[in-house]
This record gives structure tokens, C-alpha cells and sequence, in this order.
């Protein structure tokens, strides 16, 4: 598998082409608004991307999903719970996005075990609610890499006081993350430097939020 990560607009986001090298069936993972970017790189590497994957359905992760899914034919998936973001992003991306993205319907509501296959490389859903409802993971667990959107990034977690969010879930979703995947696990977020969980050994001292 070879990852290339691209800073994009709006947010500085971290988009990610997941190439299966046997293969050369790709993944971009949350492609914001680098649909361009991720195209000409994709030229270069004669890989067919076979999905675009969203974290969660925020609109600086999903703006670009229905322009990379014209330019190549991808499937679009997203975990069923914050398929509902898509349509509202056509709408009203605020607060992550001023102009409302172009309308993207997707093609596979992802759950918990959801796989997504790339030749031989697959990519595992795992359920994270916590920065939204329907956050997702995806965990590769031949290669050790779990691709993290806004729940584990260097240093901190994504945000719970966006609308949906839940501080108690999150906790919830990390403590799960961190003691049930391996430690040398390479974490790539949706913001910021990729770390390792054994680096994110805060998450081993989270106390559940009390309750107001
Ligand atoms: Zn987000
Ligand atoms: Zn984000």
C-alpha cells in the first residue's frame, strides 16, 4: 500500500491516495477541496481510484467528493450516520465552508466492519462517534495504519462542541482505539502531523466527562 497525503483547502486538511501497489486500485480518502491536486498526482501514478471515503460528513472533508467522483467513477462511501450531512452541505456547509459544495450521493453507507477493498489491501470501518455521530475510522491491519479524520490527532482529539458532538462518546471512541489497536499503529489524521497511538498516550488517562 503507498500513501500520499496532500495539505488542501479549506481547513489545511489532510487528504490521503491509498494506492494498492499489486493492483493499482486507489482510495482518496476525505479529499476536501484538493480535487485537483489529488487528480494530477493521480496521472502520475496510473492508479484507478475505485472509492472516495469521507471521515464524517463535514464539509471540508467532503467538498470535493462529488467533482473526484465525475472525474473518475468512484463509489462514494461515508458511515450511514452522517450520510446525512452530504445533502446538508449542498445547502448550508457553514460553519466549515462559506459556498455550499456541489450535491453528492453516496454510494455505500458504511457500518461497523464495513470493508473496502483495494486488490489485496483492505481497509476496515470502524465506527468512532464522537466528533460527530457518525465518525469513522479506517484501520488497514495488514500495514499497521489507521487513517483517523477528526478523532485521533497528534496531541488532542477532534472537537465535541460542534453541532452533534459528544465529549462522553469521544472518550468512549479513544479508549477503544487506543487499547484495542496496536501501539505502533501509524495514525494519519485529517488535520495536522501523522502520529503513532503509542505517541497519544493520553488517551490511557481519560476520565469519562461528568454528565451536566
Ligand atoms: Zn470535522
Ligand atoms: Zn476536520
Amino acid at each position: 500500500m503507498r500513501v500520499t497525503s496532500f495539505t488542501v483547502p479549506p481547513l489545511r486538511n489532510d487528504a490521503y491516495l491509498v494506492v494498492d501497489e499489486s493492483s493499482l486500485e486507489a482510495a482518496v480518502i476525505d479529499p476536501g477541496l484538493g480535487a485537483e491536486k489529488i487528480l494530477a498526482s493521480l496521472k502520475l501514478s496510473g492508479a484507478v481510484v475505485k472509492y472516495v471515503l469521507n471521515t464524517h460528513g463535514h464539509a471540508d472533508h467532503t467538498a470535493d467528493d462529488a467533482n473526484l467522483r465525475e472525474a473518475t467513477g468512484a463509489k462514494l462511501g461515508i458511515h450511514e450516520v452522517d450520510a446525512y450531512w452530504l445533502e446538508r452541505n449542498a445547502k448550508d456547509p457553514r460553519p466549515f465552508l462559506e459556498k455550499p459544495t456541489p450535491a453528492a450521493k453516496p454510494d455505500l453507507l458504511l457500518k461497523e466492519g464495513s470493508e473496502i477493498r483495494l486488490g489485496n489491501t483492505v481497509l476496515t470501518t470502524m465506527h468512532a462517534p464522537g466528533h460527530s455521530p457518525g465518525s469513522a475510522v479506517f484501520w488497514v491491519a495488514n500495514e499497521g495504519v489507521l487513517f483517523s479524520g477528526d478523532t485521533v490527532m497528534a496531541g488532542t482529539s477532534g472537537r465535541t462542541d460542534l453541532r452533534d458532538g459528544s465529549p462522553g462518546k469521544m472518550t468512549f471512541t479513544l479508549r477503544r482505539l487506543y487499547r484495542g489497536l496496536p501501539g505502533d499503529t501509524r495514525v494519519l489524521p485529517g488535520h495536522g502531523p501523522a502520529t503513532t497511538l503509542r505517541n497519544e498516550s493520553w488517551i490511557a488517562d481519560l476520565e469519562y466527562p461528568l454528565l451536566r
